[in-house]
């Protein structure tokens, strides 16, 4: 890598840095893992140890940042579906994981996992599953860039059979992971406030503190999750949000997935503390969840990033095809075609996930410093032709399989729509 330069010239460049403008013609030159320069109308030249790539008819822009997936999932892609949640997961992927995951399948499925998010665009992802030191390998050979969380559960989970040992199983993945690859960051994955007792939850969120790392859970994704956790706590909260809140969880390193049932009381809450909300919206069509109040968050101020969730969920870890439909429900929930617009569901699948997982210094919008991780879209497809609006066109027509160059960290991982492992 020392003193190896990639240069794209003559590309549409979106840098996603707010208030710069499209670059109808510009170039970026790569040096090491780092952006070295991005320009308006000028090529870089030729030099010795540069490459060279013509992006005449490429639309380059930051990798997008898929913020929830269960990497390892891939596998139930299509075992159980239209179901409800909670029999979806207790009588399926529950007993399936018990049955079929081991360490072995964990990494060979989130690096196969890995190859998809890289194919379609993704160029970081959050995970939270088990296993998660052998899913860190599959994440390590792929080349991808990865927020990765060990699982914590109040039941026997892959690779923790005894509960009582989840959270220094999880502590363990973050003290082997936390410096050995910079482009892993080991965390924490509390599974949900309904899997997870309060004191589990306490307990898992101060070691997540005393780490300096994220902490990851499903919040609010169901009425059923609403009353189950309400009616164990007597009353003594009126909402998820209330009950994780008077427990210490919330904080601005905090990472709050789903948040479909949240009002306006806990919207002030989540924005006092600081932290950050996962949208989910086809796992959350899909099972039936509800509709994130998405637009209530972002004119609040809330960091929001933009997840897909497990293929098992899903079906597919495609970033493009989840904007299109956060754009498209939101403008139904709220009977109005102004709603989400398309620009803002890009910042939410670029910078606004990278401010959410808190790498946003190092990812999220091409400028100098910040870490090569870009993607360049084949604007030849014809159902990109013509472009009036880049963002409309990436949002409602362009899929993660028009994207055909994917860099992470200043090297090419797919050149040409192939998968160079
Ligand atoms: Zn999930």
């Amino acid at each position: 890598m020392e003193g190896h330069t990639t240069a794209i010239n003559n590309a549409m460049v979106i840098t996603m840095e707010p208030g710069q403008p499209i670059l109808e013609q510009g170039s970026i030159l790569v040096e090491g893992d780092c952006i070295a320069d991005v320009r308006a109308g000028s090529d870089f030249s030729a030099a010795p140890h540069r490459d060279i790539i013509d992006g005449t008819n490429l639309l380059v822009m930051p990798g997008l940042v898929n913020c929830h997936t269960h990497l390892p999932m891939s596998l139930f892609r299509g075992l159980a579906d239209d179901l409800p949640l909670d029999v979806w997961l207790q009588e399926h992927m529950f007993p399936a994981e018990a049955a079929q995951m081991t360490p072995a399948v964990a990494e060979k499925w989130a690096f196969h996992s890995c190859g998809e998010l890289l194919l379609s665009g993704t160029t970081c992802c959050c995970d939270g599953y088990f296993y998660e030191d052998h899913v860190a390998r599959g994440v390590e050979r792929s080349g991808i860039r990865a927020v990765l969380g060990q699982g914590v559960m109040d039941f026997p989970a892959p690779g923790v059979p005894d509960p009582g040992e989840n959270i220094a199983v999880a502590e363990k993945f973050i003290d082997k992971w936390k410096d050995k690859n910079p482009r892993i960051h080991p965390s924490v994955f509390c599974h949900s406030p309904y899997t997870c007792c309060a004191d589990t939850l306490k307990k898992a969120k101060e070691m997540a503190t005393s780490q300096a790392v994220l902490f990851q859970i499903h919040v609010a994704e169901t009425r059923n999750e609403m009353a189950l956790v309400l009616s164990s706590q007597g009353g003594r909260a009126s909402s998820v949000v209330q009950y994780l809140d008077g427990l210490d969880i919330l904080d601005d390193r905090t990472l709050m997935v789903h948040c479909v049932w949240l009002d306006k009381e806990d919207i002030g809450i989540v924005k006092a503390r600081k932290s950050s909300v996962v949208h989910c919206p086809e796992s959350n069509m899909k099972l039936a969840s509800g509709i994130s109040p998405v637009l209530s968050f972002m004119a609040a101020g809330m960091d929001v990033g933009l997840g897909t969730d497990g293929s098992a969920s899903n079906n597919n870890l495609d970033l493009f095809s989840e904007m299109d439909m956060a754009a498209k429900l939101q403008k139904t929930a709220l009977d109005d075609p102004c709603a989400l617009k398309a620009k803002s569901v890009v910042e939410m699948a670029t910078l606004g996930g990278a401010r959410a997982l808190g790498l946003d210094r190092h990812i999220g919008s091409l400028v100098v410093g910040k870490k090569a991780d870009l993607i360049a879209i084949d604007l030849r497809s014809p159902h990109l032709v013509p472009m009036y609006d880049p963002f409309s066109a990436l949002v409602y027509n362009a899929r993660g399989s028009d994207v055909i160059h994917v860099m992470v960290d200043g090297v090419f991982r797919i050149k040409d729509r192939v998968w160079g492992d």
